[in-house]
């Protein structure tokens, strides 16, 4: 069992819903984290300041991780202020749902950048830094909805499956290293991207999930605990947190 004592993450997206739980949770068990952040700045403050308040370490870092530069950015941001990383977390995301008749080329091309395309530009950044770490982890947060597809969904849904053929890679690619990568597949899960989901549709969706609830964004936040603290010999994995919806 790694002891998370001390170490250092960065959250992408850690201002807000399932991106803050896991800060929060993470630097309950001691470790210092990077909240980043787009455009949000006063979420990001109050997550670093819930954390604060129990006498846990963050800060919060402004970066559009779609970005292949302020990606770099807010690497080099994290290692002059804690002075290494040990684990990222592939949070940031977006939706821009359109059935693939009316969708744009923007949409198309937004969601794949912030979804997918964040995740090679931060791992690029961090990699040579995780390696130093004795128990490296990069986990990156997919979607029920890139192993079922969804609905309106074809530019998420390319984006999460990528996510987690880029987890199957890159954890071959490293898994004599000692870092494991791996990715979290939540359901749906109450965060305001799904409080933004019409009332009638929210109904419909949890009538399907066996347990007849939303997840929380904590129950996401403990599956990162586990692969971070447990999962020495996990690596290549989706770990699916979803009450049960997709098997
Ligand atoms: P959310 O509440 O909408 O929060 C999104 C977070 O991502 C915010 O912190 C936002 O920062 C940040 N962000 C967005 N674009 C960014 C960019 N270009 N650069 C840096 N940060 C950016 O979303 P959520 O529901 O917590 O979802 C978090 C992740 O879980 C996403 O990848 C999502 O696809 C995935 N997921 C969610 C669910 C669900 O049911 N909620 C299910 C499966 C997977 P600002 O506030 O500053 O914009």
């Amino acid at each position: 069992m790694v002891n998370l004592n001390g170490r250092v993450a960065i959250v992408t997206g850690g201002s807000r819903g399932i991106g803050a739980a896991i800060a929060k949770e993470l630097a309950a068990h001691g470790v210092k984290v990077v909240i980043n952040y787009s455009s949000n700045r006063e979420a990001a403050d109050t997550t670093v300041k819930e954390i604060e308040q129990v006498g846990g370490k963050a800060f919060a870092a402004q970066a559009d991780v779609s970005d292949t530069v302020q990606a770099r950015v807010l690497v080099e941001e994290t290692i002059t202020k804690y002075g290494k990383l040990d684990i990222l977390i592939n949070n940031a995301g977006i939706t821009r749902d359109r059935t693939f008749r009316k969708i744009t080329d923007e949409d198309w091309n937004k969601v794949i950048q912030v979804n997918l395309n964040s995740v090679y530009n931060m791992t690029t950044a961090a990699l040579s830094h995780i390696l130093e770490s004795d128990a490296g982890r990069i986990i990156n947060i997919s979607s029920i909805i890139g192993q079922a597809g969804g609905f309106g969904q074809t530019n998420y849904s390319a984006a999460k499956a990528g996510m987690i053929g880029f987890t199957k890679s890159l954890a071959l690619e490293l898994a004599k290293t000692g870092t494991t990568v791996n990715a979290i597949c939540p359901g749906f899960i109450d965060t305001e991207m799904v409080q933004a989901i019409p009332d009638e549709i929210r109904a419909q969706i949890v009538a399907k999930i066996p347990v007849r609830r939303f997840g929380l964004p904590e129950e996401i936040a403990r599956g990162v605990i586990y692969l971070c603290q447990d999962g020495e010999y996990i690596t290549g994995q989706q770990l699916n947190i979803n009450g049960g919806l997709y098997m």
